[in-house]
């Protein structure tokens, strides 16, 4: 890059100062602590074969050839040049002529000695060097006071630039131990921040970084290998190394930068073309990098090193400033970064050209503008992990939100779900009550619409509310003990009156291994087949309809049963097939019109089963039938304890006296309907209130206490609550909750308050007898746990 920046300077020096400056004929060596610059009284004499002697070059007609406006900078020359000036100094003092370029190769002074030729100093790695020195130096000591005239020949593979300057060898020495201090600080300020990203990187693991520790190491060997301290300092030269070291460690430094943006501005994202470009930028300095090392010559590497730099300085430009306008603000520092990078190789070259005074910002700019480029760098990198930090806690907010968010629409769901199912349990409970009145044949047609849009309004609110559960992720799973016999009856009571009614015969074909007691969620398994069996039923006109199971696996712990449900019903189109487990969606256009429902069963369906570790899949032919087919896993029991509890089949068979306590009169009417319809045996009373419902219980004795879970003043939680602790002889009273919530949370509160179990409203006489009459059996045989479900 240095060199790159060298020629353009040198080349507008070259149009603009040089015609303008003023030759002189000797340099008049006076001052001890000056600078002196040689270039206005060189003269120069091309050699290009490198074949002439010093001989040859002192007769007239060599010496007319020389001319006076030398360039500065000879560009990509092989050809040897002499150089001839004349300088006056006081006899015996000793001044340092130096020439401000470490890639020269070959350089030599020839000091005149008196009348008798020229004492010959060699520099270059061609020969023996004087001084182990960053660039060529050698010591004047002119003997006289006259005026003495020089000669300097030198030759190079890079570009020939030659700033010659004098000083005396003190005020060199000085200068050279303030540039070795300053070099020190340069450099170990490159190490503290290699070691401090590197140890960043191992935290973070953002490869960014690693990236950014690479390019501190080569950017600190490509600057030891430019200014000639890697020389001077680290290796030996000459030497294989020495003469390549600018160009490789130049070439890997570009090429780390490069990944480093690459990967820094995520670019394969942001900007696809410059990321391809970039890495053809990588591949081919790579290829350069092995050429230049082992095949090519060294002054090809040179004019490489500078057309790479080119091309380097244009993609790292290029990349920045479209990041930047893409919105990356990290690129700023980046596109900053660069700039200063450019600006102090500039003043660097500059000053090496005597075109900018000398001082210390002058003399220090290319590693002032390294230590500002390192900071701006490792700024954006902090930047980065700000704006990343920045993003965190946007996303931790989002998410928050939408946590927030979810339970909300849950609590608005369940609120909802209770706030219609409550008159719906009215609407169904009347309608139920009206059907056993004397009516008319159309005030029951009537009546049974009423009944079965409420039904259907019910089940409607239980998916969704199924479904939003599902979705939130709050369905677990129980571990208890499944009795499938149980589990078949139910079911096929459940559908008793569709099928009945639309004539069709049911059956159940249970292979002989398959265990009855196992352990699952009973609940969940009644769910899910008693979708796909009121399914069938539905989509059956006439025919049958079969619940099939089988054992698939038999472990010592676990098993697998296979349920299939078979009918000869509508059957599902081929292209329907895959989609009808999707929320909402039916096999045709025409389903609800004819049959009802959602679409809403079988997407239910296939979450629960998946979520234990099961699988659902169905085959049908329109016209013909389908067979929908669950696999799902159970754990084994074998500790069974026959419970000798035989549900009679009319019951209660003795009196049954229970106490409802609800505040809605609605309510409280329909499930004193619903018990003294299902049995003369049974009898409820009724009260509003809790505080009312806790009288009664002091006054009279029940068998059991139904209790409404939500009620101004006093909910059923604190009503449960009061009677286990401020009446003790009513601590083994039944008390069965009553919610038209199907939240599972409402369920363990029930236990916690002191409740043995829970009814949902609208609930089954028949059902709630059994859980009184199991209760009952429990209670009065302490052996016995109550049974929570
Ligand atoms: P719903 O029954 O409420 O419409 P489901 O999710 O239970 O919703 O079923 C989705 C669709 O799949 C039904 O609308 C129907 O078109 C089709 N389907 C389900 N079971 C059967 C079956 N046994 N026979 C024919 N079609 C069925």
């Amino acid at each position: 890059m240095r060199i790159f920046i060298y020629s353009i300077v040198v080349w507008i020096f070259q149009l603009f100062l040089l015609p303008i400056s003023n030759a002189q004929n000797s340099l008049n060596l006076q001052n001890d602590s000056v600078t002196y610059n040689l270039n206005p009284y060189l003269k120069m004499l091309k050699d290009p074969h490198r074949s002439l002697s010093i001989t040859q070059i002192q007769s007239p007609v060599f010496q007319n050839r020389f001319v006076s406006h030398p360039d500065f900078s000879l560009g990509f020359s092989q050809a040897g040049y002499w150089l001839q000036f004349t300088i006056l100094s006081p006899p015996d003092k000793s001044w340092i002529l130096s020439i401000h370029n470490p890639l020269l190769v070959h350089a030599k002074l020839y000091i005149p000695k008196g009348d008798s030729g020229f004492q010959v100093q060699e520099w270059g790695s061609q020969t023996t060097k004087l001084y182990s020195y960053k660039y060529p130096i050698f010591s004047i000591k002119p003997q006289s006071a006259t005026p003495q005239t020089y000669y300097l020949y030198v030759w190079g593979d890079g570009p020939l630039d030659l700033p010659v300057l004098i000083e005396s060898e003190t005020f060199f020495q000085k200068k050279d131990h303030i540039e070795q201090f300053w070099q020190g600080i340069f450099y170990g300020i490159l190490f503290v921040m290699a070691v401090y990203n590197f140890i960043l990187y191992v935290f973070l693991r953002d490869l960014s970084y690693l990236y950014y520790v690479l390019y501190l190491i080569l950017i600190a060997f490509f600057l030891l290998s430019l200014s000639g301290y890697g020389n001077e300092w680290l290796w030996s030269s000459p030497s294989w190394w020495s003469d390549r070291a600018v160009f490789i460690t130049g070439n890997l430094t570009a090429i780390m930068i490069v990944i480093f943006c690459l990967q820094f501005l995520h670019l394969r994202k942001t900007l696809p073309t410059w990321y391809k470009i970039g890495r053809y930028f990588i591949i081919v300095t790579v290829v350069e990098v092995i050429l230049g090392a082992f095949l090519l010559d060294l002054s090809l590497n040179m004019l490489l090193l500078t057309i790479t730099a080119a091309i380097f300085v244009i993609i790292i430009l290029s990349i920045s400033i479209k990041s930047y306008q893409n919105g990356n603000l990290s690129a700023g520092y980046l596109l900053l970064a660069w700039t200063v990078m450019l600006i102090s190789v500039g003043i660097a070259v500059l000053n090496a050209f005597g075109l900018i005074p000398s001082n210390t910002f002058t003399l220090k700019s290319l590693q002032i503008g390294s230590v500002t480029d390192v900071i701006l760098i490792s700024l954006a990198l902090v930047d980065r992990i700000h704006s990343i930090q920045m993003q965190k806690i946007q996303i931790e907010q989002e998410k928050n939100n939408a946590e927030h968010n979810q339970k909300v629409k849950e609590e608005i769901l369940a609120t909802m779900s209770h706030e219609i199912r409550t008159p719906l349990n009215a609407v169904i409970g009347f309608a139920k009550l009206l059907e056993k009145t004397n009516t008319t044949q159309t005030q029951s047609d009537y009546i049974r619409h009423i009944h079965e849009s409420a039904e259907n309004l019910l089940v409607l609110i239980n998916d969704i509310l199924d479904l939003s559960k599902i979705n939130a992720g709050k369905v677990t799973f129980e571990q208890v003990e499944i009795n499938l016999q149980e589990c078949v009856r139910h079911l096929f009571e459940t559908l008793q009156f569709q099928v009945t009614e639309k004539k069709l015969e049911m059956k159940a074909d249970i292979q002989e291994d398959v265990p009855t007691l196992f352990l699952g969620d009973p609940v969940r398994l009644n769910q899910i087949l008693l979708n796909l069996l009121s399914n069938a039923v539905k989509f059956t006109p006439k025919g049958s309809v079969t619940l099939r199971i089988r054992t698939l696996k038999l472990e010592k712990q676990q098993i697998a049963l296979l349920f299939e449900v078979e009918d000869t019903g509508i059957g599902i189109p081929a292209n329907r097939l895959s989609s009808i487990f999707e929320g909402f969606t039916q096999a045709s256009d025409q389903t609800t019109r004819m049959y009802g429902g959602t679409g809403l069963g079988l997407a239910i369906v296939k979450q629960l089963v998946e979520m234990q570790g099961g699988n659902i899949a169905v085959k049908s032919h329109p016209g013909i039938g389908s067979v929908f087919s669950v696999a799902l896993p159970f754990y084994r029991v074998y500790s069974v304890t026959e419970k000798n509890e035989t549900v009679p089949a009319s019951f209660p068979e003795t009196p049954l006296v229970l106490l409802i306590i609800d505040d809605n009169p609605l309510n409280r009417l329909i499930a004193q309907s619903t018990v003294h319809n299902a049995s003369s045996n049974a009898k409820a009373e009724l009260a509003g209130s809790g505080q009312e419902g806790i009288e009664l219980l002091k006054k009279t004795e029940y068998h059991a206490v139904l209790i409404d879970l939500q009620m101004p003043d006093m909910d059923g939680y604190e009503v449960a609550r009061h009677i286990r602790t401020h009446l003790p002889d009513k601590q083994h009273i039944p008390l069965i909750a009553m919610t038209a919530s199907l939240d599972d949370r409402d369920h363990e509160q029930a236990l916690a308050a002191g409740m043995h179990d829970i009814v949902t409203k609208p609930f089954e006489a028949g059902v709630l007898f059994k859980k009184i009459f199991k209760l009952r059996a429990n209670l009065q045989n302490p052996g016995n746990e109550p049974n929570q479900k």
